[in-house]
Formats: structure tokens, sequence, C-alpha cells
């Protein structure tokens, strides 16, 4: 694959992501699926959905985990609910995220993601060694599957990342770098969060958002917006990812599943952008 292919976010039932007849529509060659419901993750779903990536020359690049019970609908909420860090639905979840490593494995595809949640500050804590424990229980898992775990980036600061990865200490665990993400959550200025932590950048998303006011960053969310509209820099973020030597896909996300018309049209719009700059930057 030449580099820098284009890639969206995409759902087999109803997630976050855009359909697989949009992105056949959009003549994106890449995506990367959020992980479909406990019913669906079977060996007859992955093989027909397979079959149907195969027929329109799609390739799945990675598989975003995602739990019942999670909302992002404020900072608060998400740090409550959200991926392996709340403890009462810890080891429920870790179950359900090896049985989607199984499920990613039926799809060919070597790379599972995941938002882990709010990493605890202290790292003396009980909480953060069982989380520790639990993850490299998950990695463990995911390596028997040939497989390799990207965290997605926002709901820590670069440094805490970095503390967390190390004292985790597994050769297959990486980051998704989301650069709207550090600025939705305000956990730091995304091209230096990634210059920071771009040694683990395996896979990344290709989204926007401007900062929430000053008195209320790390509180209330930013907004994320249509790709180039934000406070990203998009020339900039992909100029920094070709000095890290990232050459994987560039992948659009854009979460607004309640308003499926603009989701495609602003898909629409980033593929274009995205092609204009890949150009303009790959080809000087
Ligand atoms: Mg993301």
């Amino acid at each position: 694959m030449s580099p820098w292919p284009i890639g969206v976010f995409a759902s087999i039932d109803a997630g976050l992501g855009v359909h697989l007849d949009v992105v056949r529509e959009l003549n994106v060659p890449t995506i990367q699926l959020h992980a479909p419901h406990a019913e669906t993750r079977n060996a007859a779903a992955a093989a027909a959905f397979l079959k149907k990536c195969d027929e329109a020359g799609i390739t799945v690049t990675a598989v975003f985990g995602g739990f019942e019970g999670e909302s992002y609908a404020d900072i608060a909420t998400s740090a409550r609910t959200v991926g392996l860090v709340p403890e009462e639905t810890r080891a429920a979840r870790l179950q359900e995220m090896k049985e989607i490593s199984d499920f990613t494995k039926l799809l060919n595809c070597d790379t599972v993601a995941l938002h882990i949640g709010f990493v605890p500050h202290d790292t003396s804590s009980a909480s953060y060694q069982n989380l520790i424990a639990t993850t490299r229980d998950l990695l463990d898992h995911v390596a028997g599957n040939g497989q390799q775990l990207n965290l997605e980036t926002g709901q820590e600061s670069a440094d805490h990342l970095l503390h967390f990865i190390d004292d985790v200490g597994r050769k297959n665990l990486f980051i998704n770098f989301d650069p709207a993400n550090m600025i939705l959550y305000g956990t730091g200025e995304p091209i230096a969060a990634l210059k920071k932590v771009g040694h683990f950048v395996r896979s990344i998303h290709c989204k926007d958002a401007k900062w929430a006011a000053p008195d209320v960053r790390g509180k209330a969310w930013g907004q994320e917006v249509p790709l180039g509209d934000g406070d990203v820099g998009m020339e900039t973020y992909l100029r920094t990812l070709q000095q890290l030597d990232y050459t994987g896909p560039l992948t659009i996300e854009r979460e607004i599943p309640q308003d499926r018309e603009r989701q495609k049209a602003d898909i629409g719009h980033a593929v274009r952008l995205l092609t204009q700059l890949r150009a303009k930057i790959l080809d000087s």
C-alpha cells in the first residue's frame, strides 16, 4: 500500500462510524472498524463483512473496542464510564476486549484499539496497579492473536500516557494518535504531544476541534468541527507525521452519528482536503 492511504472510521451495526456503503461511495480504501455488539461478533458475521470489504477493495486496518454503558456526554461522565478504568466493569470489559481481539483476528487484522479511560494519576494506588495487571493480561491475549493494541489519545497528557506505557512494559502496546482529542479533553497542544509520543504512534485519526475557553478547559468539552476548520492545523499535523516516518492510514473520524447526511458530507470534504495535502507534502 502506498503511504498515507485515506481511511475512515466505520461501523458494522449502529456504532459511531459510517456504514460500508458510504465508505464505498466515498471511494476510501481503508477503514478502522468500531467493534460490533456481542451478538454480531461471530465467524459468520466476520466472513460476510470481510467479503463485502474484499469486493469493494477495502482493507480493515484496526478494530476499536467499545462497551455498553460508556457515555461521552461530558468529560466527568466519560471519566466515570469509559474504558477499562472504571473498576466495577473492569473484569467484564477485559473479557469482552479479548473477544473483540478474537473477532479482529477473524477479520485478518493485526490491530485492536481502545479508549482505555482516564488512567489514575496516583501510580501507587491499588486501582492503578490493577489497571497495569489488567492491561498486561489483555496484551498477552492480543499477542496470542498476533496483534498489537493501540491506545487512543486524549484522556491523558502525553507524559502521563508515556509513563503508563512504560509501566505496562509490553512490546505490543502502541498509540492511536487523535489530535482533536487532545484539544477536546484539554490535555495538551496536539503537535507538541505528537512529537513526544511519536515513537509509539502506529495509527492515527484525522479529526479537528476547537479549544474550550481557557477557564473551563479540561472540565468542559472543546468543540469537534469539520477537518480543517479547527485548531489542530492539518498541514502541520501531516508534516509532523512525515517527520516521524509515519506511513500508515490517515483515518478520518467525524463523530456525529446523529446526523448521517452531514457526517457523510464532512467526510467527503475531509477526503478532498487530505488528498490535496498528501500530494502537496509527499510529492514535493
Ligand atoms: Mg479518535
